[in-house]
């Protein structure tokens, strides 16, 4: 009897065990699942406020900003992507602005720690485009179509500002209809007012990141971000429509880098804005850091989008070579320009910002045709314009 009525307490004790267990877990578990639902509801659903307050009002605090980097989803990327897309639409209507790019000069003195042309890297073959060249490449540009001539190089210190000046001045004149963008660092006042007197129009210079600290952890000590942006305000009081930009997901970004960039930017108002995911080169110092996020790239587009809505927003090169169809989601996304590559196929794979970069072998009219159906296949069209920002 003791040993069954032990028998039979053990059970009964077992049961009680098993079925307060069972009330325990299920009592914990349910307001948990529904506490964190619930907390997953309010994340989502303030995220997309969130997006809907920068939409109507063109800005979010800091905080704010920090939140939708920390906890945006696929969902609520999607959402911006929506809202963006249409933005831009409004806009630019489906148009879709071409810009070719002349790589004229990798030579650079410059050692930023991200980037292929730095100085440091010995394994690069330099080389440089003369004026006819340059000329030359501008000519194929507009037998295709092309009404934006994008001039970029390293800050090589060859092409004095007088030459920077007479190439502008070529271009100019043999192709009034035309718009000359520079890209070819940072220089004086002096430098760029005589760059814009010879006719430049635009200037694209990325500022990186707009928080010192992180600037000075992707440069060298000669670079500082105070010039970075001293240039960019010069640039823009003497009249350029000025591109300013980052990598998204450089070495040591945080979500409060990103946030700093979107004030920024908010603040600036530049016309242009370059993202493109960080790309690493296996010739710099961060050969072996992560790429940067495909995702965040393109939640970054639809964010400035939304924030400034007649912004000139490229699907980079870069995006291109994280995902092969990644220009075609920057545009859905919000962006309204393509900048394929003039550059002459000999030079192509010389300027190798980030490794494994995209249309290295391919000609200028195949760039062209190839981006017109990239573009047509989901709905795009690229135009013969200038392509200029539109102030409403
Ligand atoms: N020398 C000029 C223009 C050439 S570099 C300048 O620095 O402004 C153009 C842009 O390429 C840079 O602004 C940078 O944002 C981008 N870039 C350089 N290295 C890169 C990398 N590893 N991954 C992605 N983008 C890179
Ligand atoms: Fe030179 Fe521009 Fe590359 Fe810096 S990012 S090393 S300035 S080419």
């Amino acid at each position: 009897m003791k040993a069954f009525g032990t028998e039979v307490e053990v059970w009964l004790l077992c049961s009680c065990c098993v079925r307060n267990a069972v009330a325990l877990v299920f009592l914990y578990r349910l307001p948990w699942k529904y506490n964190s639902e619930m907390k997953e509801e309010i994340v989502m659903s303030s995220n997309k406020q969130l997006i809907d307050k920068l939409h109507e009002k063109k800005g979010l605090t800091k905080d704010e900003w920090i939140q939708l980097f920390e906890s945006y989803t696929e969902e609520d990327r999607l959402y911006a992507a929506e809202k963006a897309r249409a933005v831009a639409d409004s806009v630019y209507g489906k148009d879709v602005y071409i810009r070719g790019i002349v790589e004229f000069s990798n030579v650079c003195p410059n050692n930023c720690l991200y980037c292929g042309l730095r100085a440091g890297n010995k394994n690069i073959d330099r080389y440089r485009l003369d004026e006819d060249d340059i000329m030359e490449c501008c000519r194929d540009g507009y037998k295709y179509g092309f009404r934006t001539f994008v001039l970029q190089s390293g800050e090589d210190p060859h092409f004095t500002t007088e030459m920077i000046c007479r190439i502008v001045k070529r271009i100019k004149e043999e192709f009034p209809d035309c718009a000359v963008t520079l890209s070819i660092g940072e220089k004086s006042y002096e430098d760029y007012k005589a760059y814009r007197d010879a006719g430049a129009d635009r200037y694209l210079l990325r500022h990186e990141t707009a928080n010192e600290e992180h600037y000075k952890k992707l440069h060298s000590e000669s670079m500082s971000w105070q010039n970075r942006i001293r240039c960019l305000r010069d640039l823009k009081s003497l009249g350029y429509q000025v591109g300013c930009g980052v990598m998204i997901g450089s070495p040591y970004q945080t979500s409060e880098c990103l946030a700093d960039d979107m004030i920024f930017m908010g603040e600036f108002k530049p016309e242009m804005i370059g993202l493109g995911p960080f790309l690493p080169h296996s010739d710099t110092p961060f050969r072996d850091e992560p790429k940067g996020s495909y995702e965040t790239t393109l939640f970054m587009i639809s964010l400035c989008r939304l924030m400034l809505p007649e912004a000139l927003i490229p699907a980079t090169t870069a995006l291109g070579t994280i995902r092969g169809n990644g220009r075609e989601q920057g545009v859905l996304a919000g962006a309204n320009v393509i900048m394929p590559n003039l550059s002459p196929v000999q030079v192509r794979d010389k300027y190798m910002l980030y490794d494994n970069k995209i249309c290295t072998g391919d000609s200028s009219s195949e760039c062209r045709g190839c981006i017109e159906n990239r573009m047509e296949s989901i709905g795009y069209k690229v135009v013969i314009s200038r392509g200029d920002h539109k102030k409403l």
